[in-house]
C-alpha cells in the first residue's frame, strides 16, 4: 500500500486517532453510504455497536460521541471542537439526531450506541453500524479503525490483502534496507525521496502549502494549549500545566541551548505538554502519527524552530517528509496502533520518527537517519499501553514529553557517529511487532492493566 505523508499527518481532534478520528470517519462514512444509496430517507433509527478496545475504553477516549458526530455528518478535520459538547447534550435532552446532517431520526443514547464485551476478528478496534427501516434492516457495515485515523471496511480487512492504492511510487521501499539503497543509488536525502514519491499524489506547490498548513495547526495547537487552564474532563482531576509551565520559562528567560541545554529540554517539555493536554481535552490537532502521541512530533519541531535562528520553511516541509519515511516503515512493517501492539507503536513510532525528521534537518546522510530512528524506537520497545480510567492523560501526556526529549537524544547520539550500528532499524520495527503479538491483551489500550490498575479512584 502506497501510504502518504498526509496519511500519516491528519488534522483532527483529540484525545484519540483510532478511537475518535477513526470511528468518526467510519460513522460519517456509513451516513454519507447511505445518502448514496438512496437510503437515507427511509432510515428510521440507527445503532453503533463497539466492540474489543473501543468498547473497553471508548467512553474515556470519546468514541461514543466521535461517532454520534460522524452520524451527524461530521469529519473530524472539519468539526468545530468547540460546538461538540453542546451538540451532544442537546441531542441527550431531544433524543433526536440529525442523520448526515439531513434525516431527523430518534436516537436513545443507551440503546442504540451499545458498548459489547466481545471482539470481532482482525483487529481489536472494531465497530459495526445498522440502519433500519420501517421494515427492518436497510444497511449494516463493520469498519476497523486500525491506528492513527485509519478506518478499514470488513470486506478489505477478511481478505486479508492489504488495501492497495492506484500510486506507483517512482521509489517505492518496504523496508529501511531498500530506502537507503535508493537513496544511495540516487544520491537523495530521505526528505529527497519522500518529496519524489509524494508527487505521484500532488503537486509540489500543493505538497508544500499541505505540509505547511499541517505545521500552523501544530503550532495552534500549542499556542491554546499553552493559554488554557484548568482541570483536564473526564473525571481524573489531572490539572492542565502547560500554561504555568510557560510562564515560569518566559521568567527565566531565553535559555542558551550551549550552555544549558536542560533549559531548553523544558521547552521541549512544554511543547509536548502543550498538544497533548489539547488532545486529551478533545481540542483541534494534528494526528502524528496517532493522538496519543501527537505531542512528540511538534514538540521537536518547535524546539529546532526556536533554537535555530536559521530554520525556515523548508526545513518544515523536509522534517515531516523524513520523519514520514519512518512512520510509513512502522506501519507497514508492524503498526502504529496502541491496540494492536502497545503503546510502543504509538509513542515508539513517533519518537524514531521525530529523531529521523530531525535529523534529516540538521543535516544527517541516510544511514545516520536510519541510526537515529532505530535509536527512538529501540529505547521504546516493550511500551505497554494502560491509560488510567481508560482517558489519554496518565501516563500518556508526560510520556510525550519524555519521548520528545528522547529523539533528540537520539539524533544527537547518531549524528556523532557514521551511520554504522549494531541492530538495523528494520530488525527494531520487527521485534515491536513481535514483541507487540506477544503482548497481553491487558496491555494494549483496554485499561485492565499496569498503571490503569494499579490506580485507585478515592
Ligand atoms: S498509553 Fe500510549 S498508546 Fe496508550 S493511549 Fe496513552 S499514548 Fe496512546
Amino acid at each position: 500500500m502506497a501510504i502518504s505523508v498526509f496519511d500519516l499527518f491528519k488534522v483532527g481532534i483529540g484525545p484519540s486517532s483510532s478511537h475518535t478520528v477513526g470511528p468518526m470517519r467510519a460513522a460519517a462514512t456509513f451516513a454519507q453510504a447511505l445518502i448514496d444509496q438512496q437510503l437515507l430517507s427511509q432510515t428510521r433509527r440507527v445503532e453503533v455497536r463497539l466492540y474489543g478496545s473501543l468498547s473497553a475504553t471508548g467512553v474515556g477516549h470519546a468514541t461514543d460521541r466521535a461517532c454520534v458526530m460522524g452520524l451527524m455528518g461530521e469529519w473530524p478535520d472539519r468539526v468545530d471542537p468547540t460546538s461538540i459538547n453542546a451538540r451532544i447534550q442537546q441531542l441527550r435532552e431531544s433524543g433526536r439526531l440529525l442523520l448526515a446532517g439531513l434525516q431527523d431520526i430518534a436516537f436513545n443514547w443507551q440503546q442504540d450506541l451499545r458498548l459489547l464485551d466481545e471482539s470481532l476478528p482482525y483487529h481489536p478496534n472494531a465497530m459495526s453500524l445498522h440502519a433500519y427501516g420501517e421494515n427492518g434492516l436497510l444497511s449494516e457495515q463493520t469498519y476497523y479503525s486500525v491506528g492513527g485515523g485509519f478506518i478499514i471496511e470488513a470486506a478489505e480487512a477478511a481478505s486479508g490483502i492489504a488495501p492497495t492504492s492506484d500510486v506507483e511510487l517512482p521509489y517505492d521501499f518496504s523496508s529501511a534496507v531498500e530506502l537507503l539503497a535508493l537513496c544511495n543509488k540516487h544520491g537523495l536525502r530521505v526528505s529527497e525521496l519522500m518529496m519524489a514519491n509524494e508527487r505521484a499524489w500532488r503537486s509540489d506547490a500543493d505538497i508544500r502549502s499541505g505540509l505547511l498548513h499541517i505545521w500552523s495547526v501544530m503550532r495552534e495547537c500549542v499556542e491554546q494549549g499553552l493559554r488554557d487552564e484548568g482541570i483536564l474532563p473526564g473525571g481524573l482531576d489531572v490539572p492542565r500545566r502547560a500554561a504555568k509551565l510557560h510562564r515560569s520559562l518566559l521568567e527565566i528567560g531565553k535559555p542558551n541551548v550551549i550552555t544549558s541545554t536542560l533549559s531548553a529540554m523544558e521547552w521541549v517539555n512544554l511543547f509536548a505538554l502543550a498538544v497533548n493536554e489539547e488532545n486529551a481535552a478533545g481540542g483541534r490537532m494534528v494526528t502524528a502519527p496517532t493522538n496519543g502521541a501527537a505531542g512528540i512530533i511538534p514538540a521537536v519541531l518547535h524546539y529546532y524552530m526556536k533554537f535555530n535562528a536559521e530554520a525556515s520553511d523548508d526545513d518544515v516541509v523536509n522534517f515531516f517528509l523524513a520523519a514520514a519515511a519512518v512512520g510509513i516503515l512502522c506501519k507497514k512493517n508492524a503498526s502504529i496502533s496502541g491496540a494492536e501492539v502497545g503503546c510502543q507503536g504509538e509513542v515508539g513510532s513517533a519518537c524514531a520518527m521525530a529523531a529521523a525528521g530531525l535529523a534529516d534537518v540538521l543535516g544527517a546522510t541516510p544511514e545516520q537517519l536510519e541510526n537515529a530512528a532505530e535509536i527512538g524506537l529501540e529505547h521504546n520497545l516493550g511500551l505497554t499501553c494502560d491509560p488510567v480510567g481508560g482517558l489519554v492523560q496518565v501516563p500518556c501526556i508526560e510520556r510525550n514529553a519524555i519521548a520528545a526529549v528522547k529523539a533528540i537524544n537520539a539524533t544527537q547520539m547518531a549524528l556523532r557517529g557514521d551511520g554504522k550500528h549494531f541492530i538495523s532499524l528494520d530488525r527494531v520495527i520487527r521485534t515491536m511487532r513481535d514483541t507487540g503479538a506477544d503482548m497481553h491483551d491487558k496491555y494494549k489500550e483496554t485499561s485492565r492493566g499496569g498503571l490503569a490498575v494499579s490506580w485507585v479512584e478515592c
